[in-house]
């Protein structure tokens, strides 16, 4: 029997994780060794009962007592905590699935690389932030990663049975999000429900929010570049608003790739979950000819700054994509708290990355998980300054 462990199973990535692995005969079919989430107890009780976990853990210790009493007489063990998080890694399994969001989610993923087996993972911040030490670690480990962000499985699956030297550019496609058609002078008003309205994908807020910016694009490049070593410019963004083709594959006979479905995330998961085969994944089908046609356009880098500073923390490797992450995270939580405008996101993390630029020189080959924890802290300390100023001249 394959033994599963979930981080992150109450998100939305989680959610249609559990949704598959029922779908697979859940606790009959598998082990399910720790299901984690944040603050949503009744949820993770109820999923953890369900599945029969071997453990249950919650995001903040003040939570313990609560998930406790909920998981009483159903023999799942409950913990709480940032350490707890880790030790729920720690416990082997075959496949874990890492899908807590945020940065957050670096240190349980890296941990669960230790015991070799498959990292599912759609936190994708942890490459951006620490990618070559995760590259590293997984290779160290013989651990496999397998991409679950929909562009980069969508890629990965383009490329089965090539030489990744015959490829010649990666194409991400983007949908554009929620703004996408608005007129570039009203995008410094938009409110948070205008840029939570997504038009194809259902997703968590804060990744919502985040495809409106274009910062989750720069995020996916940055996790190209990190995933499948390509060089910076050789990858692409090109908007595509139906969202059916996740993404492409350049070779360098001019042929192109392109993984299509219906937008929806158990494409990827499925994929992950089921590697190296395909199994059969409740997805609705494509109807081509009633869709009748797709169209592309350029992103405009002025309405997307985010694309712009992906080149440059690319440019940067090191320790600039923690830098950005934590930047982008700390913008995002004073847009969201309604402090700072939305254009003024890329504003918050351009001037953060300017700020520690000093901080920032570190060899890939040199990093570690502290030097990438102290970059974000520090990160996340000047944004918040810069953010606080950019709210007071509004
Ligand atoms: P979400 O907000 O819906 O869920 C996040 C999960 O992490 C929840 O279980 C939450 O309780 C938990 N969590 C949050 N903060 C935590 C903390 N500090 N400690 C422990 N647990 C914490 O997010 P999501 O949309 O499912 O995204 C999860 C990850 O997958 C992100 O990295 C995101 O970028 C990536 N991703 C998501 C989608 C999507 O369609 N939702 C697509 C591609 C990639
Ligand atoms: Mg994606």
């Amino acid at each position: 029997m394959r033994s599963i462990s979930i981080f992150g199973a109450t998100g939305s990535i989680g959610e249609q994780t559990v949704d598959l692995l029922l779908r697979a005969g859940g606790a009959r079919t598998h082990r399910v060794v720790a299901l984690t989430g944040g603050r949503n107890l009744a949820r993770l009780a109820e999923m953890a009962r369900l599945l029969r976990a071997e453990i249950a853990v919650c995001a903040d210790p003040r939570d313990l007592r609560e998930l406790r009493e909920r998981l009483a007489g159903s023999g799942v063990e409950a913990a709480a905590g940032p350490e707890a998080l880790l030790e729920a890694a720690d416990r082997p399994a075959d496949w874990v699935m890492s899908a807590i969001v945020g940065a957050a989610g670096l240190a349980p993923g890296f941990r669960a690389l230790r015991h070799g087996g498959t990292l599912a993972l759609a936190n994708k911040e942890s490459l951006v932030t620490a990618g070559p030490l995760l590259m590293a670690e997984a290779a160290r480990q013989r651990a496999r990663i397998l991409p679950v962000d929909s562009e980069h499985s969508a890629i990965f699956q383009a490329l089965v049975g090539e030489d990744i030297a015959a490829v010649e550019r990666i194409i991400l496609t983007a949908s554009g999000g929620a703004l996408r058609d608005w007129p570039i002078e009203r995008l410094a008003a938009a409110t948070v429900a205008e840029a939570l309205a997504h038009p194809n994908w259902t997703m968590g807020l804060r990744i919502t929010i985040d495809s409106a910016s274009m910062f989750n694009k720069a995020l996916e490049v940055i996790e190209t570049r990190e995933f499948f070593g390509v060089a910076p410019d050789q990858i692409e963004v090109i908007i595509h608003p139906e969202s059916l083709i996740h993404s492409m594959v350049g070779y360098r006979d001019g042929a192109i790739m392109a993984h299509m479905g219906a937008p929806d995330m158990r494409h990827s998961i499925g994929y992950a979950l089921n590697w190296p085969e395909r199994a059969a994944l409740p997805v609705a089908r494509l109807d081509l000819a009633r869709i009748g046609q797709l169209t592309f356009r350029a992103p405009d880098l002025q309405r997307y700054p985010a694309l712009r500073l992906a080149r440059e923390v690319m440019a940067r490797r090191g320790l600039a994509g923690a830098a950005f992450n934590a930047a982008k995270e700390v913008a995002l939580d004073h847009f969201l708290a309604g402090g700072i405008g939305f254009m003024d996101m890329g504003c918050v993390v351009e001037a953060t990355l300017e700020v520690l630029d000093p901080e920032l020189g570190r060899e890939n080959d040199r990093m570690t998980l502290e030097d990438v924890q102290a970059v974000d802290h520090l990160a996340r300390q000047r944004a918040g300054e810069v953010a606080r100023r950019q709210a007071g001249e509004r």
